[in-house]
């Protein structure tokens, strides 16, 4: 039978309904988020979640996939121009999209699949990552950044993929003490970093595809962790030799005991496990330790500051 999706099939043995059952989130709806949320929307994912606090402006207009200029003139919300983006190719996807910080939506994406982050701030990018590692939710980063002077630009990036003990963006020296630093003395503003379209096309492709690896079976072996290079000049993307190092010495950033909901109320019955018959056993593997972790952290651990 032929269906929208026809042409995919070959991504396994229900990777529809995988899809279709899976839930993902989109942090930042700008230059990469779009492209991700464009991406997510053909593929078929079910329930889509976009956070982006921010409006568009003229100097997104460049990058921001699924923009008009009418758009910039009404100043719309980026969160909406996505959910217009993938319900023209999709209507019946479940798309959330918030105009807010993900900070507040914290419940929400304690529940998702996958999540990609498609921040510029390194504070941001560290919050999220932190977030993920205690609810052992798969966690996607794209950043791109433009160094030298003119006539001499280069262009580079990365897409991690970040999962539970294994290296993380401070292990493999994309977030560091210093770059936190620097931010903090802007104000946490990253400022407005050079950006452009096919770059971030780029890497949120990747993204994707790491996604889709996670979510489907047409790899046989799951993934646990990739930190992939990005020169946009000579359009090479490998991985970094950063990444063996990191895994050889072992994540210290995020130890086992601080997992878990320290807000957990043990009156509370643990999410309900969706779908599960069509999940990917990585999937359904993480959902069931979250629920685990939260229960077993009510108990014997105290809490620990605030909440992520
Ligand atoms: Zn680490």
């Amino acid at each position: 039978m032929t269906t929208p999706y026809s042409r995919q099939s070959f991504l396994g043995a229900n990777s529809q309904a995988r899809l279709n059952a899976a839930r993902i989130a989109i942090i930042g709806a700008c230059g990469g988020g779009s492209h991700v949320a464009q991406q997510v929307g053909h593929i078929g994912f079910g329930q889509i979640i976009v956070i982006d606090p921010q409006r568009i402006d003229l100097t997104n207009l460049h990058r921001l996939v699924g923009a008009t200029l009418g758009d910039v003139k009404r100043r719309a919300f980026k969160v909406d121009i996505a959910k217009r983006t993938i319900k023209r190719v999709n209507p019946k996807a479940d798309v959330i999209a918030l105009r807010s910080y993900w900070q507040s939506q914290s419940a929400l994406l304690m529940e998702c699949d996958v999540i990609i982050g498609c921040l510029d701030s390194v504070r941001a990018k560290n919050e999220l990552e932190a977030f993920c590692r205690r609810f052992l939710i798969p966690y996607i980063d794209i950043g791109m950044d433009v160094h030298g002077s003119a006539g001499e630009h280069l262009i580079a990036g990365q897409v991690v993929l970040s999962m539970p003990d294994r290296p993380c963006l401070q292990c493999l020296g994309i977030i560091t003490d210093a770059d936190l630093a620097a931010e903090a003395a802007k104000y946490g503003a990253a400022g407005g970093l050079p950006q452009v379209v096919w770059p971030n096309g780029v890497l949120a492709s990747t993204a994707v595809g790491l996604a889709m690896q996670l979510v489907t079976p047409w790899h046989k072996k799951p993934l646990d962790s990739v930190y992939l290079h990005y020169d946009g000049n000579s359009g090479q993307m490998a991985m970094s030799h950063r990444h063996k190092l990191a895994c050889a010495a072992g994540c210290q950033h995020y130890p086992a005991n601080e997992r878990g909901d320290p807000m957990f109320d043990i009156r509370t019955p643990a999410p309900a496990i969706r779908n599960e018959l069509h999940r990917h056993p990585v999937a359904r593997w993480l959902q069931t330790m979250r629920a685990k972790v939260s229960t077993v952290m009510a108990h014997v651990s105290p809490r620990r500051g605030t909440p992520t």
